[in-house]
């Protein structure tokens, strides 16, 4: 239930932040919309809009296929600040 606060705020950060392009090489941008064991996060959590949210599934896509995200986290390889290793 702690996680619903998280992510209440129902606005896109991506039109805040008025992107228009996403680099898969950007893991800053991926950042908020991977959760910690790196899925993608539903759009109902994050408030994306569908635009942006079609264009964060394909960069993910992209960036596992280029080895820049995981594609699964077991148990060993969960830690508690996952994004440390992505700058
Ligand atoms: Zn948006």
């Amino acid at each position: 239930m702690s996680e619903k606060r998280k992510y209440k705020k129902r606005f896109c950060k991506y039109c805040e932040a008025k992107v228009d392009f996403m680099d898969y090489k950007d893991a800053g941008t991926l950042r908020f919309s991977l959760s910690e064991r790196y899925k993608i996060m539903p759009r109902r959590l994050t408030g994306n809009c569908k635009r942006h949210q079609d264009m964060i599934t394909i960069v993910i896509k992209r960036a596992r296929a280029a080895a820049l995200v995981p594609y699964t986290v077991t148990r060993k390889t969960v830690v508690s600040a996952p994004f440390e290793n992505l700058r």
